[in-house]
Protein backbone atom coordinates (compact mmCIF):
# COMPACT_ATOMS: atom_id res chain seq x y z
CA UNK A 1 0.00 0.00 0.00
CA UNK A 2 1.35 3.17 -0.57
CA UNK A 3 0.40 6.74 1.46
CA UNK A 4 -0.14 9.72 0.15
CA UNK A 5 0.76 13.00 1.80
CA UNK A 6 -0.52 16.62 -0.28
CA UNK A 7 -0.84 19.80 0.87
CA UNK A 8 1.34 23.32 0.35
CA UNK A 9 4.26 22.44 2.21
CA UNK A 10 4.85 26.22 3.31
CA UNK A 11 6.90 24.84 4.32
CA UNK A 12 7.00 20.96 5.39
CA UNK A 13 7.62 20.52 9.14
CA UNK A 14 7.42 17.97 11.65
CA UNK A 15 3.79 17.72 12.16
CA UNK A 16 4.06 16.36 8.63
CA UNK A 17 6.75 13.79 8.39
CA UNK A 18 6.33 12.40 12.01
CA UNK A 19 2.46 11.67 11.66
CA UNK A 20 2.81 10.64 8.08
CA UNK A 21 5.79 8.15 9.19
CA UNK A 22 3.50 6.61 12.15
CA UNK A 23 0.72 6.38 9.96
CA UNK A 24 2.87 4.29 7.58
CA UNK A 25 4.08 1.91 10.63
CA UNK A 26 1.27 1.72 11.53
CA UNK A 27 -0.64 0.61 8.64
CA UNK A 28 2.31 -1.14 7.17
CA UNK A 29 2.90 1.25 4.15
CA UNK A 30 5.50 0.50 1.91
CA UNK A 31 6.21 4.30 0.83
CA UNK A 32 4.68 7.90 1.71
CA UNK A 33 4.64 10.35 -1.17
CA UNK A 34 4.57 13.33 -0.46
CA UNK A 35 3.18 15.83 -3.10
CA UNK A 36 3.07 19.80 -2.81
CA UNK A 37 0.41 21.52 -4.50
CA UNK A 38 1.45 23.87 -7.52
CA UNK A 39 -1.86 25.92 -7.23
CA UNK A 40 -3.70 25.36 -3.98
CA UNK A 41 -7.59 25.43 -4.48
CA UNK A 42 -8.93 26.27 -0.95
CA UNK A 43 -6.54 28.48 0.46
CA UNK A 44 -4.65 32.19 -0.33
CA UNK A 45 -1.52 31.41 -2.56
CA UNK A 46 1.78 30.08 -0.85
CA UNK A 47 4.31 32.79 0.47
CA UNK A 48 7.45 30.57 -0.88
CA UNK A 49 7.37 29.69 -4.55
CA UNK A 50 6.66 25.66 -5.64
CA UNK A 51 10.56 25.31 -6.41
CA UNK A 52 11.46 26.39 -3.10
CA UNK A 53 8.40 24.25 -1.59
CA UNK A 54 10.04 21.44 -3.08
CA UNK A 55 13.68 21.76 -2.45
CA UNK A 56 12.18 22.02 1.36
CA UNK A 57 10.54 19.02 0.85
CA UNK A 58 13.55 16.81 -0.45
CA UNK A 59 15.48 18.36 2.34
CA UNK A 60 13.31 17.22 4.63
CA UNK A 61 12.81 13.42 3.74
CA UNK A 62 16.41 13.01 2.71
CA UNK A 63 18.09 9.92 4.22
CA UNK A 64 14.06 8.58 4.95
CA UNK A 65 13.77 5.89 2.30
CA UNK A 66 10.22 5.53 3.15
CA UNK A 67 9.10 9.16 1.75
CA UNK A 68 9.37 9.74 -1.79
CA UNK A 69 8.68 13.15 -3.02
CA UNK A 70 6.15 13.50 -6.27
CA UNK A 71 6.77 16.44 -8.29
CA UNK A 72 3.41 15.77 -10.71
CA UNK A 73 1.64 18.56 -9.25
CA UNK A 74 3.99 21.05 -9.59
CA UNK A 75 4.16 20.10 -13.48
CA UNK A 76 0.27 20.37 -13.49
CA UNK A 77 -1.01 23.96 -14.98
CA UNK A 78 -3.80 25.34 -13.14
CA UNK A 79 -5.36 24.13 -9.82
CA UNK A 80 -3.78 21.26 -7.66
CA UNK A 81 -7.35 19.25 -7.80
CA UNK A 82 -6.56 16.09 -5.71
CA UNK A 83 -8.77 14.20 -7.72
CA UNK A 84 -6.39 14.63 -11.12
CA UNK A 85 -3.58 13.64 -8.66
CA UNK A 86 -5.13 10.44 -7.49
CA UNK A 87 -5.88 9.59 -11.40
CA UNK A 88 -2.30 9.98 -12.74
CA UNK A 89 -1.35 7.81 -9.56
CA UNK A 90 -3.73 5.44 -10.99
CA UNK A 91 -2.68 5.87 -14.29
CA UNK A 92 0.76 5.31 -13.07
CA UNK A 93 0.49 2.45 -10.78
CA UNK A 94 -2.68 0.32 -11.89
CA UNK A 95 -6.22 0.33 -10.77
CA UNK A 96 -5.08 -2.63 -8.26
CA UNK A 97 -2.78 -1.36 -5.52
CA UNK A 98 -3.82 -0.07 -2.78
CA UNK A 99 -3.57 3.62 -2.04
CA UNK A 100 -4.29 5.57 1.15
CA UNK A 101 -4.64 9.42 1.24
CA UNK A 102 -3.50 10.65 4.41
CA UNK A 103 -4.72 13.87 5.86
CA UNK A 104 -5.08 15.67 8.75
CA UNK A 105 -8.94 16.49 10.53
CA UNK A 106 -8.60 20.05 9.38
CA UNK A 107 -8.48 18.89 6.03
CA UNK A 108 -11.38 16.17 6.48
CA UNK A 109 -13.88 18.46 8.23
CA UNK A 110 -13.94 20.04 4.49
CA UNK A 111 -13.40 17.08 2.70
CA UNK A 112 -17.20 17.51 1.09
CA UNK A 113 -16.22 21.01 -0.36
CA UNK A 114 -13.01 19.30 -2.17
CA UNK A 115 -13.64 19.14 -6.42
CA UNK A 116 -15.29 15.57 -6.94
CA UNK A 117 -14.59 14.25 -3.55
CA UNK A 118 -17.00 11.57 -4.55
CA UNK A 119 -14.22 10.64 -7.24
CA UNK A 120 -11.76 10.99 -4.60
CA UNK A 121 -12.95 7.85 -2.64
CA UNK A 122 -13.25 5.75 -5.11
CA UNK A 123 -9.58 6.52 -6.40
CA UNK A 124 -7.81 5.66 -2.81
CA UNK A 125 -8.60 5.39 1.02
CA UNK A 126 -8.89 8.26 2.91
CA UNK A 127 -6.79 7.94 6.30
CA UNK A 128 -7.46 10.92 8.55
CA UNK A 129 -5.24 11.68 11.55
CA UNK A 130 -6.13 13.31 14.88
CA UNK A 131 -4.92 17.20 14.86
CA UNK A 132 -4.79 19.71 17.79
CA UNK A 133 -8.23 22.33 17.36
CA UNK A 134 -9.76 20.30 14.86
CA UNK A 135 -12.77 17.73 16.69
CA UNK A 136 -15.28 15.84 14.51
CA UNK A 137 -19.01 15.97 15.07
CA UNK A 138 -20.66 12.74 15.43
CA UNK A 139 -23.62 14.42 13.76
CA UNK A 140 -22.16 15.36 10.86
CA UNK A 141 -21.92 13.26 7.76
CA UNK A 142 -19.11 11.13 8.59
CA UNK A 143 -20.83 10.95 12.05
CA UNK A 144 -20.88 7.08 11.57
CA UNK A 145 -17.62 6.45 9.62
CA UNK A 146 -15.84 7.64 12.66
CA UNK A 147 -16.39 4.09 14.25
CA UNK A 148 -13.62 2.78 11.59
CA UNK A 149 -10.53 3.16 13.13
CA UNK A 150 -8.97 -0.12 11.23
CA UNK A 151 -5.39 0.04 9.44
CA UNK A 152 -6.58 -3.05 7.47
CA UNK A 153 -6.99 -1.51 4.01
CA UNK A 154 -4.66 -3.35 1.71
CA UNK A 155 -7.50 -6.16 1.14
CA UNK A 156 -8.93 -3.18 -1.51
CA UNK A 157 -7.62 -0.55 -3.67
CA UNK A 158 -9.68 2.35 -2.87
CA UNK A 159 -12.95 3.10 -0.95
CA UNK A 160 -12.79 3.10 3.11
CA UNK A 161 -12.27 5.86 5.30
CA UNK A 162 -10.22 5.30 8.20
CA UNK A 163 -9.32 7.49 11.56
CA UNK A 164 -6.17 7.08 13.32
CA UNK A 165 -4.67 8.19 16.18
CA UNK A 166 -0.72 9.79 15.67
CA UNK A 167 0.87 11.62 17.98
CA UNK A 168 -0.86 15.14 18.93
CA UNK A 169 1.15 17.67 16.89
CA UNK A 170 0.53 21.77 17.28
CA UNK A 171 2.44 22.23 14.92
CA UNK A 172 1.48 24.77 11.57
CA UNK A 173 2.91 26.13 8.22
CA UNK A 174 0.77 29.14 9.71
CA UNK A 175 2.40 29.34 13.08
CA UNK A 176 5.96 28.83 11.38
CA UNK A 177 5.67 31.55 8.92
CA UNK A 178 4.51 33.88 11.58
CA UNK A 179 7.32 32.82 13.87
CA UNK A 180 9.65 33.71 11.01
CA UNK A 181 7.71 36.91 10.50
CA UNK A 182 8.35 38.24 14.51
CA UNK A 183 12.03 36.75 14.26
CA UNK A 184 11.22 33.79 16.51
CA UNK A 185 12.98 30.82 16.15
CA UNK A 186 11.56 28.00 14.49
CA UNK A 187 14.35 25.27 15.25
CA UNK A 188 13.10 22.04 15.87
CA UNK A 189 9.66 22.58 14.53
CA UNK A 190 10.94 21.68 11.08
CA UNK A 191 13.99 19.48 10.00
CA UNK A 192 17.55 21.07 10.61
CA UNK A 193 18.03 21.19 6.66
CA UNK A 194 14.50 23.25 6.33
CA UNK A 195 15.67 25.07 9.07
CA UNK A 196 18.91 26.30 7.38
CA UNK A 197 17.27 26.47 3.89
CA UNK A 198 14.81 28.83 5.57
CA UNK A 199 17.27 31.27 7.18
CA UNK A 200 19.70 31.18 4.35
CA UNK A 201 17.11 32.36 1.53
CA UNK A 202 15.46 34.88 3.94
CA UNK A 203 11.42 32.84 3.57
CA UNK A 204 8.44 34.71 5.37
CA UNK A 205 10.75 37.13 6.98
P1 LIG B 1 -1.01 25.96 6.83
O1 LIG B 1 -0.85 26.31 8.28
O2 LIG B 1 -0.22 26.84 5.87
O3 LIG B 1 -2.46 25.79 6.42
P2 LIG B 1 -0.44 23.16 7.38
O4 LIG B 1 0.53 23.14 8.49
O5 LIG B 1 -1.88 22.83 7.69
O6 LIG B 1 -0.33 24.52 6.58
P3 LIG B 1 -0.54 21.76 4.84
O7 LIG B 1 0.59 21.69 3.86
O8 LIG B 1 -1.69 22.60 4.50
O9 LIG B 1 0.11 22.18 6.27
O10 LIG B 1 -1.05 20.32 5.23
C1 LIG B 1 -0.91 19.16 4.44
C2 LIG B 1 -1.61 18.00 5.15
O11 LIG B 1 -0.97 17.72 6.39
C3 LIG B 1 -3.09 18.28 5.50
O12 LIG B 1 -3.82 17.09 5.30
C4 LIG B 1 -3.04 18.62 6.98
O13 LIG B 1 -4.23 18.30 7.63
C5 LIG B 1 -1.90 17.74 7.46
N1 LIG B 1 -1.21 18.28 8.64
C6 LIG B 1 -0.43 19.36 8.69
N2 LIG B 1 0.06 19.57 9.92
C7 LIG B 1 -0.43 18.58 10.71
C8 LIG B 1 -0.29 18.25 12.11
N3 LIG B 1 0.44 19.00 12.92
N4 LIG B 1 -0.94 17.15 12.56
C9 LIG B 1 -1.68 16.38 11.70
N5 LIG B 1 -1.85 16.65 10.39
C10 LIG B 1 -1.23 17.72 9.88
Amino acid sequence: MIGIMGGTFDPIHIGHLRTALEIAESCGMEQIRIIPGRVPPHRPQPKASAEQRWEMVNLAIAGEPLFQADRRELERLGNSYTVDTLSSLRDDLGSKIPLAFILGMDAFLAFRSWHRWQDIMRLAHLVVMNRPGYVPDPNDWYGELLAQTTCELSTTAAGRVTFLSVTSLEISATNIREACKNNKSIRFLVPDEVYEYIQEHHLYN
